[in-house]
């Protein structure tokens, strides 16, 4: 395919602000594509060269794509011509217009350049595929040339694209559920594949394996796909019950109980001594915890394997679990080794989804825990197998859960013994009770932020008043509005909300975005918040769960934590998480925990 014509979808998704509408434009783009592109336009759609998870440094900064764009049309643009300092011209641009691939577009087109536009999809995948790679002396030169000499063979509406996809604001508002619904509806006619994609894609989260796979061998070639150490999982999710007495109905006479630590959680992805840890939201976070990749090398007993564990401060001394707002001192980009000694994590692994070359997470949690036992130790130094109870009562639950609020931990995650691993699933497996501020049990609701309220009265000084914040309706892949919040949050935190807006600000209302109040700017669906609320309320100004014009709101929310770091937005409570704690609130007059 040639990449103008690609250019050419970019302009048709661009302009749409309806999420069906994006999956038929995509479909019809993916019919086009052969397989040996599929997979790179799955990346490039999302102005990436790569799946999301690999640290590729495409990052280019808008003074460095201003002099690629400046060099490359320099010439023979009228606005250009003669100017003593190009770069100036295009950033002077770039902030009249507000995007640099609109400055981009247009200086292309005064330059009267001749094009012979044919460079193909994986011609330009591959040169900005070289950008990121270079690395070391004169690496801002070579990436500056290879982009300019790259925007002279292209047209100006394939320039206006390519450009923003360096500077990562290539902003489409594709969601991954939305190119798997695309994949099914090209090759199958309808979207009756989406399941087969989407476990295919649990496994690995490489939207571009998954593609690629399925152009190539079809189906079954989707469901023989297996976990890949260094491609990670897409972690297990846990539901919430009102009581020990609901959760016994669903775990049956013996279950397990482990503590849940209040940490980051951390997929170990080890093969010989290579190791690579992924977060929550599935980043590459190696890099951050070099105390956990040594522990790892170090204490797991294997040749090959992917386990998980949740990392926490703690305190071998003391036997201390310390509070999160200590072991978040560790998410840092500088001085990282001072912070890991004085700092250190310890790691509770608490399942084991590969060993020695084999996916295991179709055997039950007994078996797969057996093996974890088998590889790690339960007085480690840095990784250590967290306790586990096997359980037969409501009591033993409310014991268990009691000592382990006492020892400063966030609750109980209770596990049925014949379970699998359910990449990227819920499913009453796991069944998590919390602690509250208080100590009794309540849930907080993982909110997205999708829109900011100008600020007034003595906020005017930080640029926003209040948020406007929603939930993930997983089933249409959209983010739907639960809550205005305009009280609850410090003059800090209203400041660091400010300071985030500004970076994911866009010009109209996304597309996977369904509302019905409109704020004073949107942002891109990107941060998760965690918010604590007396309640859950009906609404007619919200879409979240909305029947018949009603939908479900929070009363009172307050900010608790920023979880940008650990969650992404499809991450977020979702429609149906909202409707059963509305359900559930009626029955917890009588918990006992
Ligand atoms: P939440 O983030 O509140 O939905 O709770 C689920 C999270 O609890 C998981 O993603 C883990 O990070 C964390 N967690 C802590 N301890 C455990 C445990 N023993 N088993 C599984 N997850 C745990």
């Amino acid at each position: 395919m040639k990449f103008s014509t690609l250019a050419q979808y970019y302009e048709k998704l661009e302009a749409t602000s309806k999420r069906l509408e994006l999956v038929d434009i995509l479909s019809q783009l993916f019919k086009e594509a052969k397989a040996e592109e599929i997979g790179k336009i799955c990346y490039l759609i999302q102005g990436r060269v790569a799946p999301f998870f690999e640290p590729t440094e495409l990052g280019m900064a808008e003074s460095l794509a201003a002099q690629a764009i400046g060099r490359a049309f320099d010439p023979t643009s009228p606005r250009l011509r003669g100017a003593s300092n190009p770069k100036e011209e295009v950033l002077k641009l770039y902030r009249k217009k507000g995007n640099m691939g609109l400055a981009a577009v247009q200086l292309a087109t005064n330059a009267k350049r001749r094009t012979t536009n044919a460079l193909s999809v994986s011609d330009v995948f591959g040169e900005l595929g070289k950008i990121a790679e270079f690395t070391g002396n004169g690496t801002v030169e070579k990436k500056v040339s290879t982009l300019s000499d790259l925007l002279k063979k292209l047209d100006p509406i394939s320039v206006k694209h390519v450009v923003n996809i360096p500077l990562g604001t290539l902003r489409l508002g594709i969601g991954d559920p939305t190119v798997l619904d695309a994949l099914s509806l090209a090759k199958k006619g309808d979207k009756s594949l989406r399941p087969v994609l989407e476990s295919a894609y649990n496994k690995t989260s490489d939207l571009g394996y998954v593609a690629e796979t399925f152009y190539k061998k079809g189906e079954k070639g989707l469901s023989s796909i297996k976990l890949i150490v260094g491609k990670p999982v897409r972690p297990a999710l846990a539901e919430r019950l009102p009581s020990a007495e609901e959760a016994i109905k669903r775990l049956g006479p013996e279950f397990a109980a482990e503590p849940k630590f209040d940490g980051f959680r951390v997929a170990v992805h080890k093969n010989g001594d290579k190791v690579e840890l992924f977060s929550r939201n599935l980043e590459n976070t190696t890099h951050a915890f070099p105390d956990i990749v040594r522990g790892a090398q170090r204490e797991i007993k294997a040749k090959s394997a992917i386990l998980e564990g949740e990392a926490i401060a703690y305190n071998p001394l003391t036997s201390e679990f310390l509070p999160f707002q200590e072991t978040t001192k560790r998410r840092r980009k500088y001085k990282i080794e001072e912070m890991a000694i004085k700092l250190p994590l310890v790691l509770f692994a608490f399942d084991l989804l590969y060993l020695n070359g084999k996916d295991i997470t179709a055997i039950p949690y007994r078996e797969r825990r057996k093996l974890l036992q088998s590889i790690v130790s339960k007085d480690g130094s840095t990784v250590r197998l967290a306790e586990e109870r096997v359980l037969h009562s409501a009591e033993e639950i409310t014991k268990f859960f009691n000592e382990a609020v006492s020892e400063g931990l966030e609750g109980l995650m209770l596990k049925k013994l014949d379970s699998p691993y359910v990449a990227g699933g819920r499913g009453f497996h796991w069944i998590k009770f919390k602690r509250s501020q208080s100590g009794e049990l309540t849930d907080t609701v993982d909110c997205v932020l999708l829109g900011v309220y100008a600020g007034r009265g003595r906020r005017t000084e930080f640029g926003v008043g209040g948020l406007l914040v929603g939930v993930y309706d997983e089933k249409k892949d959209e983010f739907v509005t639960i809550s205005r919040i305009g009280t609850g949050l410090t003059d800090e935190e209203f400041r660091k909300v400010a300071e985030i807006a500004r970076k994911i600000k866009v010009s109209k209302k996304p597309a996977r975005v369904n509302s019905k109040v409109e704020p004073a700017f949107w942002v891109e669906p990107k941060v998760v918040l965690e918010i604590y609320a007396d309640e859950i309320t009906k609404s007619p100004i919200h879409t979240a769960g909305e029947e018949n014009g009603i939908g479900y709101a929070l009363r009172f929310p307050r900010l608790v934590k920023f979880r940008e770091s650990d969650k992404r937005a499809e991450d977020a409570t979702t429609v149906e998480e909202i409707k059963k704690l509305y359900q559930n609130q009626y029955e917890r007059s009588n918990i006992k925990i």
